[in-house]
């Protein structure tokens, strides 16, 4: 019923303009596509674990920014759809066991209704033929501080927030996944996420983003 009444209001409000040039006809209209600035090298981050490989679809500009931002801050969940197919399209994407998107703090959760990294890798999920697992919780922990301390500190209290899913039974977790987030700059949060995946024996995790941000 909620999909539904969501769809409706979708309808009225976002029907189908392009995310960036308001085009009508599709969420991502060829022009606006060809305008993407791919990222064709792995951007450098602060990622201290070892990774089996990072892809980035493109820099945070242009329309994969717009597409982000709709996907973020307006509500317009189906462009999550269309970040997976840019992810799937451009990306050296591995096989793996599950995909796991970067968790949500609760406190962000409960304020935005959903996580968007969730839907794109649900999405992405579904084209891939691969399960999504939420494998990663965001604790509580810290949150005033991390935006008021230096990245040093940043890096130790980021580490503290990301834990392992603990109704998840550790001799059932995956061997290898693919982690999902939106939007990655400096990496400490990624790297984080990495460090809590390896630590509970994830031997192998790929990183794949929709963009690089500075
Ligand atoms: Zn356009």
């Amino acid at each position: 019923m909620w999909s539904i009444f969501r769809k409706l209001v979708g309808l009225i409000f976002y029907p189908d303009v392009c995310v960036y040039c308001g085009a009508l006809g599709s969420l991502l209209c060829s022009n606006c596509y060809e305008a993407i600035e791919w990222s064709l090298l792995p951007p450098k981050l602060d990622i201290n674990q070892p990774i089996a490989s990072l892809e980035v679809v493109s820099m945070y500009n242009g329309p994969i920014k717009s597409l982000i931002q709709k996907l973020k801050f307006y509500g317009v969940i189906d462009v999550a759809q269309v970040g997976a197919e840019l992810m799937y399209q451009s990306l050296n994407l591995p096989k793996v066991d599950c995909l796991v998107p970067v968790p949500m703090h609760p406190k962000r959760l409960s304020q935005r209704g959903y996580n968007q990294t969730y839907l794109l890798a649900k999405a992405l999920g579904k084209i891939m033929d691969t399960p999504v697992a939420n494998i990663l919780l965001r604790t509580e922990y810290g949150l005033s501080q991390v935006e008021k301390i230096s990245r040093p500190q940043r890096t130790q209290v980021l580490t503290r927030q990301f834990v392992i899913n603990p109704s998840l039974q550790t001799s059932k977790l995956p061997k290898s996944v693919l982690l999902i987030d939106d939007v990655v700059t400096t990496g400490t949060t990624l790297s984080a996420c990495v460090k809590a995946l390896q630590t509970a024996g994830i031997s192998v995790v790929h990183v794949a983003t929709l963009a690089h941000g500075y």
